[in-house]
């Protein structure tokens, strides 16, 4: 490849692309981004989140469906604006989220709220907004619920979230629709939550969901998933409760390590034909996806900042952490980890490590690198569930992020700086 050819994306991440031996990020210089905003540095391509949402839109052409972006997989203001301009609505799993969402312009009719354990006072913003429905976990939220709805004079719309109990085959903390998971109603006590959300008048049951993991790579558990929701759609309306939609949740995964999950249009022409087998096509569908639409539209951008060979191990120590990336400390995960302008000669192996002061702070074990200290290295696949989750751990601020827009680079969050961290603290 020459510099004038049009730059291919790295694997896995079409907008993320070398231009000559500079990796770039849509038009934008990933380099001059660095020097410019300093590291750690959160980037999203605008087109990689639009043509992920694309891939939906496109399996769900000419039904009724609306698709609930999972907003704590990336919940910069900017981001969600990005969604709800291209018609999104958005799946919350708290009143921080909900003001979020309303602070970058969601419809509150297109949001639902999902999550164990609502308070009676999230459950009261998300009413007084008219929020478009309650996930409903358990039969006692259901209780909380109605009497919350009475209270304000009002009928919450409802849907129970079910536990399919198939193995979505992803990482243990990720996995969500299996027995023994806190989350949704058992298979076996549905139809009774249903008939008893029925009977509640400050209830009005609308749909039925269910979400059984993250990072799912395989079509099967959702095609088996569909199956098991779709006998308890029969069942509960055989027992004279329409249900109106059918939320399939979110969970598909994203290529991190040369991961295949499906294509989400190629994943939903399967999961339609189903639907339309068993005569449920024509139905309200909603899907709550995450990481499949921000995942690969990131980068985290860091600095080399020493290099220390061992005797078992290389360390390369790079100013991003645990805390910027939680993901390889709580799951092991695995990002790709990328020169931005790559070197030429013998790459050595190293452990990508972060300053913050526990074993569990690397970003990559064994990497092939030809580094110097000084050199800005890209992680890739850091849409998703990296500045969601990144905290103050070390006193250390959280990092700036960036939207691009073909060449443009717009700064949507600012670094935090270290007064920021302890604002709200005081000496006695
Ligand atoms: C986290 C979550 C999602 C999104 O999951 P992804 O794997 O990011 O697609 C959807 N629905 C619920 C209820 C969730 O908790």
């Amino acid at each position: 490849m020459n510099a004038t050819n049009t730059p291919q994306g790295l694997p896995g991440q079409p907008h993320v692309a070398y231009q000559g031996e500079q990796l770039m990020l849509e038009g934008v210089n990933l380099s001059d981004l660095a020097r410019e905003h300093g590291t750690p540095l959160f980037a999203y391509s605008k087109a990689a989140m639009l043509s992920a949402l694309a891939a939906y839109q496109r399996g769900f052409a000419g039904r009724q469906a609306q698709i609930c972006y999972a907003m704590k997989a990336n919940s910069n203001l900017a981001v969600l604006q990005v969604f709800a301009e291209a018609g999104c609505g958005f799946d919350i799993v708290s009143a921080g989220e909900l003001a979020r969402v309303l602070a970058a312009g969601a419809d509150p009719a297109k949001v639902i709220f999902s999550g164990v354990g609502k308070t009676r006072a999230e459950m009261k913003q998300a009413l007084q907004i008219g929020i478009g429905c309650f996930n409903v976990e358990s039969e006692a939220e259901l209780d909380v619920l109605n009497t919350v709805a009475l209270g304000m004079g009002k009928q919450a719309p409802v849907s129970l979230r079910v536990n399919p109990n198939v193995d979505p085959k992803t990482h243990p903390y990720i996995s969500t629709g299996l027995k023994g998971n806190k989350f949704g109603i058992a298979h076996e006590d549905t139809l009774r939550a249903y008939q008893h959300a029925a009977s509640l008048p400050g209830l009005k049951v609308v749909g039925i969901d269910c979400h059984i993991g993250s990072q799912i790579t395989e079509t099967t558990p959702y095609l088996d998933a569909m199956d098991r929701m779709l006998d308890l759609v029969a069942d509960i309306e055989a027992a004279g409760i329409p249900i109106h939609h059918i939320d399939f949740g979110g969970g598909l995964g994203i290529n991190y390590n040369g991961d295949t999950p499906p294509k989400a249009d190629a994943l939903w022409a399967q999961l339609l034909a189903k639907l339309d087998a068993r005569g449920y096509g024509q139905r309200q569908l909603m899907i709550e996806p995450g990481r499949s639409l921000v995942g690969n539209a990131g980068v985290c951008l860091t600095e080399v900042l020493y290099l220390k060979p061992g005797e078992q191990k290389n360390f390369c120590i790079v100013d991003a952490a645990m805390n910027d990336l939680p993901r390889p400390a709580m799951y092991q995960a695995f990002h790709q980890i990328v020169p931005v302008t790559p070197r030429a000669g013998e790459a050595t192996l190293y452990d990508v490590v972060g300053p913050v002061c526990e074993s569990g702070d690397w970003i990559g074990r064994d990497r092939a690198l030809q580094v110097q200290t000084g050199d800005t290295l890209a992680v890739l696949s850091a849409g998703a569930y990296c500045m969601s989750m990144a905290s103050n751990y070390n006193t250390r601020g959280r990092a700036a992020e960036i939207l691009v827009d073909k060449a443009q680079a717009h700064l949507i969050r600012q670094r935090e700086s270290v007064f920021d961290t302890f604002a709200l603290e005081q000496l006695v």
